[in-house]
């Protein structure tokens, strides 16, 4: 018989029908009269209980059946009399793919915590918290493709690998295939790398917006989704060393232009989800987060503020609030910050404008105050920052001082001065974190839990 997803058999046409559903086991319970499995199989958050008639099934049959065991049951579906669920299976067949030896299966079934799960990262997923989560992030991916799609960006693939380590993001994982312990060397002692595979040095990508930048410029509006890696040994909730960016990049846009796209975008994947993910969210909300669909509703309800940078600092200035770390004009904001804007001030998402250009990258464009760039941060509740983008500088002699002023090699940089110097354009874009997004949509605290196999220092387990 043809296997049936679980997710499918809520179906009112299947009630009284023969099924056949595979899964893994999450618990079993009973007497020796009826046995009740609950079946997980990963395509809903919701199980399916089974009936064992032990008039039928022998205990030896069903001793096999422990938490993690993956089987198969041929029976008949019917309504429930049990209460949380509607539908529940007859069992008439049984076959058992793989035992879970519970001596030695590490997740059974009371509700383990997530500090534990993140040791049992290759198992994890087979708990209905990680299979939610993990489905949520599928959903997420899928709505950021159909936004950009509807409208027209196209999607680009930016290297991986790069050669120009002046994007200026993060620190970056460098990629060899020297012997490093026998390093060819010049005559002034350094590391020779026209003997590396590319022939020169070469890094992980910290971000794909300068090629995203090239492809913007000659396809109106593009996109990338894809891995990018940061060397920076920031222990946070929020910092992963390797996690997925969404960049568009939009020729002709302004930063106001961008600021509409960024909100637009953001508040589609979070209804997109809402709608196609309600078991999932309603499942991490009870248990997690009691106040997350309100906190999502509450993001699509309402505008983002939108203010400087400049007066952003003012009314952290004249906040009664102690911080941890000092708030003055030029001041990087810090995490503590940006949430207090937008969890005590404002309790709306902020987009921050205009910040002073020291703490910005080169490729910024000046305002005409010389001071401040045109960049624009997007900061969430619980969050923080979940966008960083900004208005490009467009033109080649402003562009190029600042690139000298901030000692860039230049040789690196001919060809992304090209889009300056051949047919140059406004543009605007941004980039999000994937996994901050995922983060906020499933009301999880941690960035490690909510990307399957995180990469932070010191783990690159599994
Ligand atoms: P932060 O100040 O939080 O470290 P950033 O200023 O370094 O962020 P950008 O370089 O602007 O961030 O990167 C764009 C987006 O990528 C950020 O808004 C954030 O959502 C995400 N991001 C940045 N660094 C990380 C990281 N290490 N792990 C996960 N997401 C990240
Ligand atoms: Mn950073």
């Amino acid at each position: 018989m043809k296997r049936t997803k679980i997710i499918d058999l809520f179906r009112p046409e299947l009630l009284g029908k023969e099924v056949c559903v595979m899964g893994w086991v999450r618990t079993r319970r009973g007497n020796k009269h009826v046995q009740f499995v609950a079946l997980n199989d990963g395509s809903t958050v919701k199980n399916v209980q089974i009936v064992f008639d032990m008039a039928q099934f022998t205990d030896e049959q069903l001793k096999p059946i422990t938490t993690g065991a993956a089987i198969k049951v041929d029976g008949t579906l019917v309504e429930s009399m049990g209460k949380g669920q509607s539908v529940e299976i007859q069992a008439g067949a049984l076959e058992i793919f793989g035992t879970a030896d519970p001596e030695t299966y590490p997740l059974q079934k009371k509700g383990h915590t997530l500090e534990f799960l993140r040791e049992k990262a290759h198992l994890r997923p087979r708990t209905n918290t990680f299979g939610a989560i993990l489905r949520v992030r599928s959903a997420l991916a899928f709505a950021i493709h159909k936004f950009f799609q509807e409208r027209g960006f196209f999607y680009l693939n930016t290297p991986l690998i790069t050669a120009s380590d002046c994007e200026g993001a993060g620190a970056m994982f460098q990629v060899t295939t020297l012997d490093l312990n026998n390093l060819p060397k010049n005559e002034d002692g350094k590391v020779d790398y026209s003997a590396d595979f590319f022939g020169k040095s070469t890094a992980l990508t910290v971000s794909g917006q300068l090629e995203g930048e090239l492809g913007a410029t000659a396809l109106g509006a593009i996109y990338t989704f894809g891995p990018t890696f940061r060397a920076e040994n920031s222990n946070t909730p929020r910092h992963l060393s390797e996690f997925w960016m969404i960049e568009p990049e939009v020729a002709f846009f302004d930063i106001t232009d961008n600021m509409d796209l960024a909100e637009d975008f953001i508040k589609y994947c979070i209804r997109y989800a809402l709608d196609n993910c309600r078991d999932d969210i309603d499942f991490l909300a009870e248990h997690y987060d009691n106040e997350l669909v309100d906190r999502l509703k509450f993001v699509l309800d309402n505008e983002f503020v939108r203010l400087s940078y400049t007066d952003g600092v003012r009314i952290l200035e004249e906040s009664k609030h102690k911080f941890e770390f000092p708030v003055y004009w030029g001041a990087d904001l810090q995490s503590e910050h940006e949430r207090y804007l937008v969890e005590e001030h404002f309790k709306k998402p902020v987009i921050l404008t205009d910040y002073p250009k020291e703490i910005k990258a080169f490729y910024m464009k000046l305002n005409d105050d010389n001071k401040t760039v045109r960049a624009m941060d997007v900061l969430f509740p619980k969050i923080g920052e979940i966008i960083g983008g900004s208005e490009r500088e467009e033109n080649y002699d402003k562009l190029s001082a600042r690139i000298e002023e901030l000692d860039i090699p230049m040789k690196d940089m001919w060809w992304y001065l090209d889009t300056r110097r051949f047919g140059t354009v406004p543009h605007a874009g941004f980039g999000l974190g994937f996994e901050r997004l995922v983060l906020f949509v499933t009301g999880m605290t941690n960035i490690r839990d909510v990307i399957p196999f995180p990469r932070t220092p010191n783990n690159a387990e599994f």
